[in-house]
């Protein structure tokens, strides 16, 4: 068997990818190591940046985005009684969409499945041969059976845990990580959300967020040691923390009930340089990961599809290679702008324990100057509604 281009992982880099390469008639195959049911529901990331939504209207896949997410204008910093309103249109003249990535997700398959893109579910022993060389192939399991396919290129969307950057000798890759010493307790619930809007808490206790899903589902965290497990968290225990860190007003009226979802994410950062190997290509998880503070995770993948779309389709339909020797310096000067963003409103917003009271005393001098400071404030907003591609 033989595709022009073979995608590995079904993830949201994936499937935007794919997306991108139907409307441009370029052949593509994704292969998912997990079932479809499985990925659809993966709880993760729920803000997206306008071009990230800009992107799914080009794709054509922004339909029930538009009917059913949420444009939030603005969020809020609460921290030492204060609660700052962070004005995203004011400052930028943008906004960010609240939109699940279970829906994204649903939304790509769904519009692939309708163009009669092909994927491939639940497959095994994925690997990966002959990137350096111009005959690359992949080989794997499905339904039993062993399978090998050439290609032209390998798009590795394969995730953290992926076997595409794994491939890659370690002399022609350097890795950049930092892992934070707690993680986020998240919980899911069909509650409404405690404000129109995210809060973002730095408190004494630890961090905490407000965010959402929809008017009627909300998502909320607090800072955890990384040494917890979820089963110490009983629903109970998750709220009465929950409450104890937020602002007054928003601890009155927090509607509480059971949790659907419940989990413990830890937070790093990540990147792997370059993102190109000869004709295999790394996007979103699979070459970097941002801890959440900064709702970045799933643009940054949105943003390397759109580098690399551009490549591909440079190759294919204008005979240019280009674009595609500009991939991995395109997507990566983007990736560190949101390294940076991520791990600044981590270290704003989070108790470091060895940090003491002195770093404490730092983040809530910088939290005020931020909420007297216009300017600190546009600096904020221009990168948390996404810096331009
Ligand atoms: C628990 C958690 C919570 C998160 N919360 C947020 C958030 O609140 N906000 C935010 O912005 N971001 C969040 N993120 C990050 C965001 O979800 C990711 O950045 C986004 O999913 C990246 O998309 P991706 O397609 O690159 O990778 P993934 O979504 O990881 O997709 C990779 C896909 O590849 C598949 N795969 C892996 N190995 C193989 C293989 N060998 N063969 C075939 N397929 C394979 C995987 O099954 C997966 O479907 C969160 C991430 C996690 C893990």
């Amino acid at each position: 068997m033989r595709v022009q281009v073979l995608i590995i992982g079904a993830g949201p880099a994936g499937l935007l990818l794919g997306q991108c390469l139907l409307r441009e008639g370029i052949d593509a195959l994704i292969l998912e190591s997990r079932s479809r049911e499985y990925v659809l529901g993966r709880i993760r990331a729920g803000v997206l940046e306008s071009a990230t939504v800009a992107l799914l209207e080009r794709l054509g896949v922004a339909g029930r985005l538009h009917a059913e997410g949420l444009a939030h204008e603005g969020f809020d910093i609460a921290f030492a009684g204060e609660r700052l309103r962070i004005d995203l249109a004011a400052l930028t003249g943008r906004s960010v969409t609240v939109y699940g990535q279970t829906e994204i997700t649903k939304d790509l398959m769904d519009a692939r499945d309708a163009a009669g893109g092909k994927t491939s579910y639940e497959v095994s022993d994925v690997a990966i041969e002959g990137f350096d060389t111009d005959h690359p192939r992949v080989t794997y399991t499905h339904k039993g059976n062993s399978q090998s396919i050439d290609c032209d290129f390998i798009c590795g969307c394969d995730g953290f845990h992926g076997v595409s950057r794994a491939s890659v000798p370690p002399a022609a890759i350097r890795l950049y990580e930092r892992v934070y010493p707690f993680g986020w307790m998240g919980v899911l619930s069909d509650t409404p959300p405690v404000h129109d809007e995210l809060i973002y808490v730095s408190h004494e206790r630890g961090f905490a967020l407000c965010s959402q899903r929809s008017r009627t589902r909300s998502r909320y965290y607090v800072q955890c040691p990384l040494s917890e497990q979820v089963d110490e968290w009983p629903d109970e225990r998750f709220w009465a923390e929950l409450r104890r860190r937020l602002p007054g007003e928003a601890a009155k009226t927090l509607a509480t009930g059971p949790s659907i979802e419940k989990s413990i994410a830890p937070l790093r950062s990540f990147v792997a340089e370059p993102l190109r190997f000869g004709r295999l290509f790394l996007a979103g998880d699979a070459a970097h990961i941002v801890p959440p503070t900064g709702a970045k995770g799933l643009n940054l993948a949105a943003s390397d599809v759109y580098y690399l779309a551009e490549a591909l389709v440079g190759f294919y339909k204008e005979k240019s290679i280009v674009k595609m020797d500009q991939y991995s310096a395109r997507a990566l000067s983007r990736v560190w702008k949101a390294e940076r963003f991520s791990w600044w409103m981590t270290k704003l917003l989070h108790r470091f324990p060895e940090e003491g009271e002195f770093g404490r005393r730092m983040q809530l001098a910088e939290l005020e100057y931020i909420a007297g400071s216009r300017a600190a404030q546009t600096a904020l907003a221009e990168n948390y509604v996404g810096l331009p591609y």
